[in-house]
């Protein structure tokens, strides 16, 4: 598959940017990871890298307030953003959320895309909604990826990405299609793996 060679080798973190702190020089193109607490980001995250931790799994909702950087085999830096959306932070908490991206997103010329991760049970909620517009504003390419689609019905899944493209259709740096996923069944990483190898040979 395309993506596969690209992802086997050295994957290991090199940088957490934090509120306020610093950004990482920008070195090779960037592919970053965003969702709501909970929405399987961790365990795409390892799926896609082979790796059984790269990312914490199962942290405490709403905790890693940083951007942590990795470098994968050199050729490229995942990503990993702190999740949004979780009702029991605190209003300065969300305020510097909010900050740490808008300086992340703000003239990032080697961030290439960032994959919007949904759970495919619940769908666009109005914390992805408030992403995706900021994403628009900065204009920076993004694409939505569909999570835990192993606990839907096959004519769910297919109800629920026609759904989602429907929604992007009225916004601008939204990639037209979806890529549906499942860390459990591993279904759809290669897929996803293919989509970053597009990227980074344009
Ligand atoms: P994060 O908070 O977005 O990093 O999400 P995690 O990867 O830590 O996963 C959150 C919860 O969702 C955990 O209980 C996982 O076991 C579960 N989960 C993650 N991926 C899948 C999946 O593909 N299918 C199902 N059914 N559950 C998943």
């Amino acid at each position: 598959e395309a993506g596969r060679k690209l992802f086997a080798g050295e994957a290991g973190f090199f940088w957490a940017a934090a509120p306020s702190g610093k950004l990482p020089p920008m070195g090779t193109l960037e592919i970053a990871f965003a969702g709501r607490s909970n929405v399987g980001k961790s365990s795409l995250i390892n799926a896609l890298t082979g790796r059984k931790a790269l990312a914490r799994t199962s942290h405490t909702p709403g905790r890693t307030q940083e951007l942590n950087f990795f470098d994968v085999n050199g050729r490229f830096t995942l990503v990993d953003m702190p999740g949004y959306g979780y009702a029991a932070v605190s209003k300065q908490k969300v305020q510097a959320w909010t900050g740490l991206i808008h300086d992340y997103l703000r003239g990032r010329a080697t961030l290439a895309r960032v994959f919007v991760l949904v759970d495919s049970r619940h769908g666009l909620k109005a914390a992805d909604n408030e992403i995706m517009d900021l994403l628009d504003k900065s204009a920076v390419s993004y694409q939505i990826v569909l999570t835990k689609v192993d606990e839907l019905k096959k004519g769910e899944a297919e109800k629920r990405v026609a759904e989602t493209l429907d929604a992007l259709k009225r916004r601008p740096a939204a990639y037209p299609e979806v890529v549906v996923t499942s860390s459990r069944a591993a279904e759809g990483i290669g897929e996803l793996r293919a989509a970053v190898a597009k990227l980074l040979a344009e």
